[in-house]
């Protein structure tokens, strides 16, 4: 009997209830999901009763961090995945929830931007309670990405595990509507990630694509500052960075949730869970390189 090695099992994941938490996150209902908005709010409550639900630990009192940016407050949900080796490297896992809420009257539902990676991180979150990793993972639903990362700041301001332990941030933002090709960026900045990726790419259920990180790439190719992985990256933590292409819907009020093909989100959160198993099993990575 031959057993395929681990990188080549594609995992299965409850497919129903990662659509259903997408579809809720999209909805009408919430508006948007705009910084201290009702529908931000709501978003809020929703992921508190559903990170519960996965059985993440809470870091503290609560999964609640909540935190200032100039024009309010906003809150992270923060959940922790105890790993097999409690004195190993700690792996964040980031998803920004907000979205560009209600304007001119149009709901911004962002059903791709940024549900999409909030109810992967969800999923995947439930996956490694049942199965955890060597690594521990933080679990963050990161607020306030479109307003300039501000949860993610908060999150590396007061970490829930000491700084120096935070090998690796995994950020997925915008991952459903793949179009065929996901994109994986990080690696030119820490080059013992493209091993890893690239063997995951082999066997991998989506086109995995390495690239869109390279400073001096034309206007809008390098996306090293695009999402809340900037905020690692500017502190020196490696990143890998999942998400796909901007599409005709991107920051209109047409991204919704009708516009995405289950089977495509499917294959491409199932890819970014095998990265995140390759990815644990071989760290600690090399040292990143200058720039
Ligand atoms: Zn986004």
């Amino acid at each position: 009997m031959t057993v395929a090695p681990a990188s080549a099992q594609v995992p299965q994941l409850d497919s129903l209830r990662m659509l259903t938490d997408l579809s809720v996150l999209a909805h009408d209902s919430m508006a948007g999901r705009g910084v201290g908005t009702l529908g931000g709010l709501r978003a809020r409550a929703f992921l508190e009763r559903a990170m519960a639900g996965t059985g993440a630990r809470p870091p503290g009192d609560g999964y609640t961090q909540a935190f200032n940016w100039p024009r309010g407050t906003g809150a992270n949900l923060v959940g922790l995945v105890p790993g097999r080796d409690l004195d190993a490297d700690v792996i964040v896992l980031t998803a920004h929830y907000d979205h560009e809420g209600v304007r001119g009257g149009d709901i911004y539902n962002g059903a791709d931007d940024n549900a999409s990676g909030t109810a992967a991180a969800l999923e995947i979150t439930r996956q490694l309670v049942a199965a955890p990793l060597e690594h521990t993972i933080v679990v963050a639903l990161l607020d306030a990405e479109e307003e300039g990362s501000w949860g993610a700041r908060a999150l590396l301001d007061r970490p829930p595990v000491l700084r120096e332990r935070i090998a690796l941030n995994v950020n997925l933002d915008m991952v459903a509507r793949t179009d065929g090709v996901l994109w994986a960026a990080g690696a030119y900045h820490t080059p013992a990630l493209r091993p890893i990726l690239e063997a995951v790419a082999t066997s991998a259920p989506v086109k995995l694509q390495l690239g869109h990180d390279r400073p001096g790439a034309p206007e809008g190719d390098d996306w090293t500052q695009s999402s809340d992985h900037s905020v690692f990256h500017d502190a020196g933590i490696p990143f890998v960075y999942f998400g796909v292409e901007d599409h005709a819907d991107y920051h209109r009020p047409t991204d919704d949730f009708e516009r995405i093909d289950p089977a495509e989100y499917l294959a491409s959160v199932r890819t970014i869970l095998m990265a995140l198993r390759a990815l644990d099993r071989a760290l600690p990575l090399g040292e990143p390189a200058p720039g």
